[in-house]
């Protein structure tokens, strides 16, 4: 197994490059494990965010998303309120296909060599029996499963999909005035593990749902448990008639062939880097479309990981116990810190992902200045 740190001037060529702490490249070839390990910022904390498995196509693929997903951490656990940092991991793989016990074994190993500097997580291609697997080498990892009753942390999702509902209400009450979401129409895109829990609160709220996914199994149980559920094909998501748009499947989905066909009043989805590139929020702005920063509004996963590591840890830095209550509650005061992002927007007649962006970079950023590059310039 080799470790290597990349040096500044190598990473200097990638646009994502934002004087990142530290990027260790990761090659072990008896566990078929390639991968990359940035350490964005470390201010607040240790840097806190997921191991991502993907097909990338090449080696700069690959350092170019964990360079810019260790930043958009950064930018999150600052929001989110929480003692941490930004840092992100990502392996090169086909998740279904080439993925071993003994492969997040070494990750873990790699991550134990940072000596608690990176905390990692579930994210996107891996999950709970992954994290067992990387814990049997690191105690700095966390949704891992647990089963008793109260039990903080585990799987993301439901924390994820519940920190975007309340983020949902305080948009509504911004827009018209009510904190009660009954009676509106959310058009979902995605009912996978956030999207899906999303519905269900939102059904049990009163609130009429339009839904689209790629996937018939998860359409038909849709319809099975939320009943009135509308189901649209996938590309006419964008022009229903609704309320609010929650994109829930991919980044990139507000751009300049969709905004167009928007009758939406507030978009508020769980998806990363929602829009394609930073001109796409002045436009929602000037058709007078509130959008809620993503960063912000997903942050109920990594809230509820925060809790775990600082749960098993033994280590609290908050005033209050630590509990799956104090946990929720936090969650809940995503709807708090959206209500100032959009009054620090309106008073200073910038868009809320410049708001949200410039509150962040004062709280992590050790001048309390902003960042080389903020977050929603990287689209
Ligand atoms: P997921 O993979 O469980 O669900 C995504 C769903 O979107 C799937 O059901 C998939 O079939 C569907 N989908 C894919 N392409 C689509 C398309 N073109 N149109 C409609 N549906 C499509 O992922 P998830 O965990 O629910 O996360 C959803 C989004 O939220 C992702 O972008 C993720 O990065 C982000 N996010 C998730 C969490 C978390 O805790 N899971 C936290 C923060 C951000």
């Amino acid at each position: 197994m080799a470790y290597k740190e990349l040096d500044h001037e190598k990473l200097g060529e990638f646009q994502d490059f934002d004087e990142h702490k530290k990027v260790i490249r990761i090659a072990d070839e008896k566990a078929g494990l390639t991968a990359f390990i940035a350490v964005h910022n470390t201010n607040l904390g240790p840097a806190l965010g997921g191991c991502r498995m993907f097909g990338y196509k090449s080696e700069d693929e690959a350092i170019r998303d964990v360079l810019r997903l260790s930043r958009g951490m950064t930018y999150k656990n600052a929001m989110a309120g929480l003692p941490l940092g930004g840092g992100k991991s990502v392996i090169i793989g086909n998740p279904y296909t080439d993925k071993t016990q003994e492969m997040m074994r070494s990750m873990g190993c790699a991550i134990e060599s940072l000596g608690g500097e990176y905390i990692t997580a579930e994210d996107s291609g891996t999950g709970e029996k992954d994290m067992q697997a990387i814990a049997q080498e690191t105690s700095y990892v966390v949704g891992l499963p647990d089963g008793k009753e109260g039990h903080i942390g585990g799987d993301p999702s439901p924390m994820t999909a519940y920190g975007v509902y309340c983020g949902m209400k305080a948009a509504a009450m911004r827009r018209y005035g009510k904190d009660s979401l009954e009676g509106l129409t959310v058009a979902i895109q995605g009912l996978g593990a956030v999207g899906y829990g999303l519905c269900g609160l939102l059904h049990k709220a009163g609130v009429n749902l339009v839904a689209t996914d790629v996937r018939g199994e998860v359409v038909s149980k849709a319809k099975k448990d939320f009943p009135g559920i509308v189901i649209v094909p996938t590309n006419d998501i964008f022009s229903v008639e609704a309320n609010i748009f929650s994109p829930c499947a991919l980044g990139a989905q507000l751009n300049d062939s969709t905004i167009p066909q928007f009758h939406f009043d507030i978009i508020a989805g769980a998806a990363n880097n929602q829009c394609a590139a930073a001109k796409h929020h002045r436009i929602l702005a000037d058709r007078g479309i509130l959008y809620v920063p993503d960063y912000v509004l997903n942050a109920g996963g990594v809230i509820s990981a925060a809790y775990e590591y600082f749960f098993r840890s033994g280590d609290n830095p908050f005033r209050c116990e630590l509990s799956r209550d104090s946990m929720v509650a936090h969650v809940e005061r995503i709807g708090s810190t959206l209500t100032k992002v959009f009054n620090i927007a309106d008073a200073k007649g910038v868009t809320p992902a410049q708001a949200a962006d410039e509150m962040a970079e004062g709280r992590f950023s050790s001048n309390g200045g902003a960042s080389r590059k903020s977050q929603s310039s990287a689209g």
